[in-house]
């Protein structure tokens, strides 16, 4: 047993919840030990709509949609009331061997926002367990189709699929990698589409080639699947080049490969549409997905496959075998079914879509600063991407990049009201993810405290 007695949440006041905190809680992906009574842990008691609060009652605009999740903003009532109304109803059942009308509900109305035969929904509690999912559904499916050497997965570099150790062999980034190694088999890696560092001359769809040329070189008969978001999350907010993901679908047809698309952050309204293939207007044989399908209101997440890849598991004694004890949890898809009724009756996919623009330009204005070198992204997902030199494009080092976005950017747009991602998993960037209520006035806000920030930020170096 912990030696220290654990205070009852309702009874921790500010001070308290700092000390315990550092006691108790650890934090994901955060380095710990750089809390001290003078370096406070971030403590987030309040939310509403596109703003959230911390124990001092300041104030902050939260343009991270909490972790890409929030989408329809904090504190909608109703979705909590929704929740409310299953416990009394129906607290749990399982999903295993059982059904209950909200998994069924919520399946159905999936499958008819997802494109084309995308029909078939396996709940999750997360993103990377949906990840995990598909690449299992991935691997059994080959084997119950007589390919069964067909196991590897294809990834783009410096994405991000998840941390769980199948998710990990996709995700990119080598610092997430190597402290766990040895990892699953099977994740190859292939360069993404972020094309501000290329040469002008290059074949727009030399990336999308490359996942062709990579299949060949593991040997087709060994690959099961590629994977990759609409809009690259991490390395900043990286869109496709045209007719990238219409290639990418020629090329997994031609290796009979299963394409995936991770659409984790870019469903549900953060480009604009409920998925982002229909954006880029691609057809997927798997969907993963999580976050703001229910607005983060309660974790859950979501594989949808097509009618083509569940076929072998409809009869006889096949079944998929794996499984989560919460996933597809009533709760969670009673949220869900709330969350998707604000986005339909406020019309968020077309708000985004009318507003982008207008986002965007915002983000485009700061290109005065001597240090914003690339803004790109699609929907309420752009990013701006730091240079030490607009001309030759010149990146920072390596200890430049740590006094610059851990040492001050992300500090600083924090202490000024800004939550925002200052990250550098390939380059530097500044990451926005608002909620999809935001509008002119939160798009100034967040225009003028980057302008400030960044200034101050250009004039350090
Ligand atoms: N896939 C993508 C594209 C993601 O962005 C994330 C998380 O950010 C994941 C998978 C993993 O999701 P989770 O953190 O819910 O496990």
């Amino acid at each position: 047993m912990a030696t220290t007695t654990a205070m009852n949440q309702s009874t921790a006041t500010g001070g308290d919840l700092q000390e315990l905190a550092r006691r108790h809680l650890w934090m994901h992906f955060t380095r710990m030990g750089g809390y001290d009574a003078e370096h406070p842990i971030p403590i987030i008691t309040r939310g509403e709509g596109a703003y959230v609060y911390d124990e001092h009652g300041n104030r902050y605009l939260d343009g991270l949609s909490g972790l890409f999740c929030c989408n329809a903003g904090h504190g909608r009532a109703e979705i909590g009331e929704a929740m409310e109304r299953q416990v009394r109803e129906l607290d749990f059942v399982t999903n295993w061997s059982y059904a209950h009308p909200r998994a069924i509900e919520l399946a159905t109305r999936l499958a008819g926002l997802a494109p084309g035969d995308l029909n078939r929904v396996f709940f999750t509690s997360g993103g990377s367990e949906a990840v995990e999912s598909a690449f299992k559904l991935a691997r059994q499916y080959f084997r119950m189709t007589g390919k069964g050497q067909k196991h590897k997965v294809i990834a783009r570099e410096v994405a991000y699929h998840g941390t769980t150790m199948g998710a990990l062999m996709a995700t990119g980034i080598t610092s997430l990698r190597t402290p766990f190694e040895p990892y699953a088999q099977g994740g190859c890696h292939v360069p993404n589409t972020n094309s501000y560092h290329w040469p002008a001359d290059r074949d727009p769809l030399w990336a999308a080639e490359k996942i062709a040329e990579r299949i060949e070189f593991e040997g087709p008969e060994t690959v099961a699947a590629v994977i990759c978001e609409p809009v690259q999350n991490a390395g900043g907010c990286i869109p496709p080049q045209e007719g990238y993901f219409q290639r990418v679908r020629e090329i997994c047809d031609e290796y009979d490969v299963l394409m995936i698309s991770d659409e984790v952050i870019c469903a549900f309204g953060r480009l604009g549409r409920w998925f982002g293939c229909e954006r880029y207007d691609f057809q997927p044989d798997i969907v993963t997905t999580a976050k703001a399908l229910t607005s983060a209101y309660a974790p859950m997440g979501a594989m949808i496959a097509s009618d083509r890849v569940f076929e072998p598991f409809s009869e006889g004694t096949a079944s998929f075998t794996h499984g989560f004890t919460f996933a597809g949890h009533p709760v969670a898809a009673a949220a869900a079914m709330a969350n998707l009724d604000v986005f339909e009756r406020e019309d968020l996919n077309g708000h985004v879509q009318r507003k982008e623009g207008e986002f965007r330009a915002v983000l485009e204005s700061l290109r005065d600063i001597p240090i914003v070198g690339d803004v790109r992204g699609a929907g309420f997902f752009q990013a701006i991407e730091l240079v030490k030199d607009q001309e030759t494009k010149a990146g920072f080092d390596e200890a430049e990049s740590e006094t610059l976005l851990r040492g001050f950017l992300s500090g600083e747009l924090y202490k000024r009201g800004l939550i925002c991602r200052a990250d550098d998993r390939g380059d530097p960037v500044v990451q926005l993810s608002p909620p999809l209520i935001c509008d002119t006035e939160e798009f100034e806000e967040i225009e003028g405290i980057l302008r400030s920030v960044l200034t101050e930020a250009a004039e350090r170096l």
